[in-house]
């Protein structure tokens, strides 16, 4: 029997085998943090309690949504003073950025809103509103002092927002707060982040299914031996305008050019052994394309594509007012 789990799956394309026998019960709950539904399955059940805590306690931390969070304050005083988790997880991200030569960059923050993807209120703005951004963007522009985890933006109008990068920070933590627990087989699934360890189902290998955006019942079924694998795409938010030519916006933005990604990736699907990493690469190729996301995995050997959609431009998939 295959399991799926009905919002989850819709937004996230991913669901999740839960077939199988023996090895006892597995124990499966599902919360609504960060913006999406997070899964927890483990055979032990005090693991949801445990992984919820743990990404709850992150969300407070990033989240864009409140106020309060450290991020939300970052980004409307320029200059805050940060945990140090915070500091550490800013620094990985823009080290992150510099590898991907700018295509993955949290500063892309004022052009998230300016598409309206931030309280979706969608729009196409004019080339004048997107170069007049674009100097508030880009990761070399914010300040680091680490002598008191201070953090600084260096140009007015700048925000930084943890979409491409949080949820997968999250299931991290979680999964090392399960590990220090004696908790050794689980799942977690937020929102097509997928981090597991030890067995699934049966005591066999977690395994999940990846649907394909444009093409309804096609699946792609991928085992995974512990370790994290992240989806994104232009499928799970994006918006479509136009008069004669209708172009699809996707809610992953070029930082550079100020536009939606636009390279033909529709969906891809990455490996790596740790859930911060995932996210942050999926994110990336789908901003790179198919050669350049591709030469990315020189600098991250332990990581590779699981499953990428490629559809190309002509074919009225997106985007840039050209
Ligand atoms: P999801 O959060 O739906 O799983 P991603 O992990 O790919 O998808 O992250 C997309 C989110 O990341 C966007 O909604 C936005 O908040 C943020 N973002 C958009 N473009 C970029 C980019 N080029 N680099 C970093 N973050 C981005
Ligand atoms: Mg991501």
């Amino acid at each position: 029997m295959r399991y799926q789990i009905s919002l989850l799956s819709i937004f996230a394309a991913i669901a999740v085998f839960l077939s199988g026998c023996g090895r006892g019960q597995l124990h499966k709950e599902t919360r609504l943090l960060m913006g999406t539904y997070v899964e927890v399955i483990s055979y032990d059940a005090r693991a949801p309690k445990i992984a919820f805590a743990e990404i709850n306690r992150i969300e407070m931390l990033l989240s864009k949504y409140r106020a309060d969070s450290e991020i939300s304050r970052l980004n409307s005083e320029g200059k805050c003073r940060v945990s140090r988790e915070t500091y550490d997880l800013l620094s990985r991200c823009v080290e992150f950025s510099r590898l991907s030569s700018g295509a993955f960059d949290i500063t892309v923050e004022p052009l998230v809103r300016v598409w309206g993807f931030k309280d979706r209120n969608f729009r196409v703005p004019d080339a004048a509103e997107i170069s007049a951004i674009l100097p508030s963007v880009g990761s070399e522009k914010i300040i680091f002092h680490p002598a008191d985890n201070m953090i600084e933006f260096s140009v007015k109008g700048m925000g930084v927002d943890l979409g491409g990068a949080g949820k997968g920070y999250a299931i991290e933590l979680a999964a090392r707060k399960l590990k220090q627990s004696g908790i050794n087989d689980f799942l977690i699934n937020a929102g097509g982040q997928i981090r597991c360890m030890g067995k699934g189902p049966g005591g066999l290998p977690w395994r999940v299914a990846v649907k394909n955006p444009r093409e309804a019942g096609t699946v792609n079924n991928l085992q995974i031996n512990g370790g994290s694998i992240s989806t994104s795409g232009d499928y799970e938010q994006f918006f479509i305008y136009g008069n004669n030519e209708k172009r699809r916006y996707s809610h992953i933005i070029d930082p550079r050019s100020g536009y939606p990604a636009d390279s033909g990736v529709a969906s891809v699907t990455v490996y790596s052994p740790d859930g911060l990493t995932a996210d942050m690469l999926s994110t990336a190729i789908c901003v790179l394309g198919k050669e350049k996301g591709e030469a990315l995995f020189e600098h991250f050997p332990a990581c590779r594509i699981e499953d990428l959609e490629y559809i190309p431009k002509q074919e009225g998939r997106s985007t840039k007012e050209d």
